[in-house]
């Protein structure tokens, strides 16, 4: 029938377990029929236009129990799923109609039924990039702002490190960070990162991690006087060597910690002691929870893009074939900020 179109996908073969390989992943090419089943009563029909490589989806590859964590594990044998910028194509909830651009949660595939709609964002503004959607103006974004205005109530004149400063979350909050008057320093695993930061980014400082055989040392060299703010993206040895460098009443955001998240055994953590001497405080934090802030957020980020006040770096490859050589990329920094996936050009 002609309203069956082919249907490629990225399927995880099976639960991962230490570094994920590309060939835990398989694209594979069916046919689907573009039409919503019989009945719906709340889904909507999606042409994927871009793909966002997160993270956090490394955990969803580990097998675990239903409710263990705060996702769950992506099922084997099926389509991984992640945050996209999608088309509607057919919609049986009222709340959205067929041509509409959403983003949110979404299947790897070039056409999904999303059935939990109450996590799509409907996209008003498309006078910026689409693929902005699964950066800076989606997820990512709101991580870099609620972790950084909510979780760490910046002071103008305060003093910030940000770890795996070039990426999706990291380069924003740098940028916030100066925007908030600021000092800020990022750190990165490239010359080409940190090049970045210093003269795209606007960072005071930045320096190249794998180049710093003494991390304490590096942070002293920065920072004379201490961190106010640490945003913590990274974990193990930097969080050890951050700790001893805060300051009196420091706040670390804790984002995520990228360097544990392929270990069996996650490292220890050895300075926590200096949260005490130093009174800081250092707070977990979940972006899902913040997303009430979402309308606030775009009001502040969607002018400052336009007036060229924030700018973005995004490293896009091109097809589903794609797709598993970037989201394992992540892990070994392979990605020049927010690792994209573009499916189709609408
Ligand atoms: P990025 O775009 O920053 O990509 C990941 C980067 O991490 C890589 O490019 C690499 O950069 C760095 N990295 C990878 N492995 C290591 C390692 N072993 N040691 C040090 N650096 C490493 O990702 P995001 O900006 O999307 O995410 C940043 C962090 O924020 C992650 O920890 C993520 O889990 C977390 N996060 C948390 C959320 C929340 O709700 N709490 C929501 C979204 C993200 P380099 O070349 O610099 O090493």
């Amino acid at each position: 029938a002609e309203d069956v179109v082919r249907n490629k996908q990225v399927i995880l073969r099976d639960y991962v377990s230490g570094f994920p390989k590309e060939s835990d992943m398989q694209v594979t090419t069916g046919t689907t029929k573009l039409k919503l089943p019989e009945g719906s009563t709340a889904g909507v029909l999606v042409k994927n236009l871009y793909l966002s490589c997160d993270p956090y989806m490394r955990s969803r590859m580990t097998k675990r129990d239903p409710g263990a964590s705060y996702v769950d594990s992506f099922n084997a044998g099926s389509p991984i799923t992640g945050y996209g910028v999608a088309k509607v194509l057919e919609s049986a909830n009222p709340k959205f109609k067929q041509g509409d651009l959403v983003w949110g949660m979404t299947g790897w595939e070039e056409y999904s039924i999303i059935t939990a709609t109450d996590s799509l964002f409907k996209i008003h503004n498309t006078d910026v990039p689409l693929s902005y959607y699964t950066g800076i103006l989606g997820m990512p974004g709101m991580t870099a702002y609620a972790g950084f205005y909510e979780v760490c109530s910046p002071k103008k004149g305060e003093t910030v490190y940000v770890s795996a400063a070039s990426g999706a979350v990291g380069q924003l909050v740098g940028q916030f960070a100066k925007l908030s008057g600021c000092y800020v320093v990022g750190s990165a695993g490239t010359k080409e990162k940190v090049d970045l930061l210093k003269k795209k980014f606007g960072f005071d400082g930045a320096f190249n991690y794998r180049e710093e055989p003494d991390l304490d040392a590096a942070l002293k060299r920065f920072f004379p006087e201490g961190i106010d703010i640490y945003f913590e993206n990274v974990g193990g040895k930097m969080l050890d060597a951050v700790l001893p460098n805060m300051r009196v009443h420091g706040r670390i955001a804790v984002c995520g910690m990228i360097s544990q998240y392929n270990l069996e055994q996650p490292e220890g953590v050895h300075n926590l002691m200096h949260l005490v001497i130093k009174q800081a405080r250092m707070e977990g934090f979940l972006v899902f929870n913040y997303y009430h802030l979402y309308g606030k957020f775009l009001e502040m980020v969607l002018p400052a893009i336009k007036e060229g006040k924030i700018t973005y770096v995004e490293d896009v490859v091109e097809g589903l074939e794609s797709a598993p050589a970037a989201l394992i990329g992540l892990f070994a920094g392979r990605n020049v900020g927010k690792q994209v996936v573009l499916v189709s050009r609408e």
